[in-house]
């Protein structure tokens, strides 16, 4: 479990749930994260005992569910959103 620092009191945060979020209700939270894909998304939930304040974060072992593309020119497998194939550097445009 990764340790996390309340960043008014400096304080260690206590995780006190795991929860699936389900996006659309309660995309709020995460609002201006840029991968807010459709689904559920599995989030911790941190309070700090001093002050109060929650904290939301993605489980450190979340499985990455990008969609993958397949290369047109090796092959190979990566994910989506890279401009240019990371292997053979294939130009998307
Ligand atoms: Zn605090
Ligand atoms: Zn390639």
């Amino acid at each position: 479990m990764r340790k996390i620092f309340c960043l008014r009191c400096n304080k260690e945060m206590k995780c006190i749930a795991r929860e699936k979020l389900q996006l659309g209700q309660t995309g709020w939270i995460l609002g201006d994260l840029p991968n807010l894909l459709a689904g559920a998304l599995d989030a911790e939930i941190f309070t700090c005992s001093q002050c109060g304040k929650i904290e939301f974060y993605l489980p450190e072992n979340s499985e990455n569910d990008v969609p993958q593309v397949q290369c047109p020119e090796c092959g190979n497998k990566h994910d989506f959103d890279y401009p240019r194939c990371p292997i053979c550097k294939y130009d998307y445009k």
